[in-house]
């Protein structure tokens, strides 16, 4: 895991990440603590091996594990965008 310049963070178990095959389906499971992921989970975070398998995770493991924070985003965006547009 050399390279990506980011780490998990103390306690973390790489031998509890189940890697989902290359061409597996999608998993709707975090692969790390197993809890189910929203039908419409959108991670913003995924690890992929040199082989192609790949990991996701909850927003909780994300935060706990490697400090991510994830945020909705804003219903309202501001109208200085618009007025830009204008110029
Ligand atoms: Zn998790």
């Amino acid at each position: 895991m050399a390279g990506i310049g980011l780490e998990p963070r103390e306690g973390f178990e790489w031998s509890r990440v189940r890697w989902a095959a290359p061409n597996a389906r999608r998993t709707d499971k975090c692969s790390y603590c197993g809890g189910a992921l929203p039908v419409d989970y959108e991670a913003g975070f995924w690890l992929f091996s040199r082989k192609g398998y790949c990991a996701t995770f909850c927003k909780a493991c994300q935060t706990r594990w490697w400090g991510l924070e994830c945020f909705d985003e804003p219903e309202d965006l501001p109208e200085v965008l618009d007025e830009a547009d204008e110029a």
